[in-house]
């Protein structure tokens, strides 16, 4: 392609609200095999909701759990923590004091309360980390609350395992039809890369008619890079689409790195297409303008 035919495909792009940082980013987006999807925020709605919390530990109440894991996602903005404040406020609990936030990306958040009990938040390996031991039952009541797609997060008060709290999320709207014009229309392999479970990963596969073998699930944010890397290695050209700040590093391992809108800053920075209408549709009208830029002047 000219120069000025790469010019007038960048500002088509600009004018569909495809914003692409570059025409040497055009130009590999219509070499691309693979396009990898996040989960959550991308491929679903990125608003979860709070579903079930159970107890394990015997004096607690529902309405503690629930406050206390609000006290500690309040100092945090993932998706999850949105949903866990939201059905806190929904039932009307006050939020306690927290201080000393941390958030380890992929993996949970920790803070102090007041009385200096210390709170985690987050998937099994973060509480692990921290010396928490989750029971069997705890373990089996997660497994099966993942089988059907939703997100589990355990919570702890020093070192002792109090609840499980789940979050459904929905799918986007389009998400089915761009799977399938990527796969069908475009001949594009589409996999699923995330930081939930396997057995979430897969509830939410099977919706889009994404094979198991194309998941790659339960993994921190640094292994998301890897993962781009290694398909990288298999002479894949690959795009990643994300939403979120766990997936900056592989959004810029990516040959072409795709930041929704609506996501994080550091996503949209990390990215070199930014989909500014937050459409999961403008994914396949960047791979059409790349081949009409590019392919027309062979
Ligand atoms: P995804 O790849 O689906 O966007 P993340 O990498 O952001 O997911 O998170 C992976 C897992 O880490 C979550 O499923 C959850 O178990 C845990 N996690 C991450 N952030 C938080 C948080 N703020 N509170 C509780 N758990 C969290
Ligand atoms: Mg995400």
């Amino acid at each position: 392609a000219t120069p000025t035919a790469i010019l007038v495909g960048t500002g088509v792009g600009a004018e569909q609200g495809l914003l692409i940082k570059g025409g040497d980013v055009l130009e590999r987006v219509h070499q691309l095999d693979t396009v990898v999807f996040d989960k959550t925020g991308t491929l679903t709605s990125g608003h979860p909701t709070v579903t079930d919390c159970i107890l394990v530990a015997d004096d607690v109440l529902p309405s503690d759990l629930l406050q206390i894991a609000a006290a500690v996602e309040s100092g945090t903005s993932h998706p999850l923590a949105a949903a866990i404040v939201q059905a806190a406020q929904k039932q009307n609990l006050s939020i306690p004091a927290a201080k000393d936030f941390y958030t380890e990306p992929g993996l949970g958040v920790s803070a102090q309360l007041k009385d200096g009990v210390t709170v985690l938040v987050g998937n099994a390996q973060w509480l692990s980390q921290n010396a928490v031991n989750i029971s069997d039952t705890a373990s089996l009541q997660a497994q099966t609350l993942a089988a059907t797609g939703k997100t589990v997060v355990f919570v702890a008060t020093g070192d002792c395992l109090i609840g499980l709290i789940a979050a459904s999320d929905t799918l986007r709207a389009d998400a089915s039809q761009v799977v399938e014009s990527l796969r069908a229309g475009l001949g594009l392999k589409v996999m699923l890369l995330t930081g939930d479970k396997l057995t979430a990963a897969k509830a939410v596969a099977a919706q889009l008619g994404i094979s198991d073998e194309d998941i790659i699930a339960d993994i921190r944010p640094a292994g998301k890079a890897a993962a781009i890397q290694q398909l990288q290695a298999q002479q894949q050209r690959v795009a990643m689409v994300g939403d979120g700040i766990n997936d900056a590093p592989a959004l810029s391992q990516a040959d072409v790195g795709i930041a929704l809108k609506a996501g994080t800053d550091v996503a949209m920075e990390a990215a070199q297409i930014v989909l500014m209408r937050d459409r999961l549709t403008d994914v396949v009208a960047a791979i059409e303008l790349s081949k009409a830029t590019f392919q027309k002047i062979r």
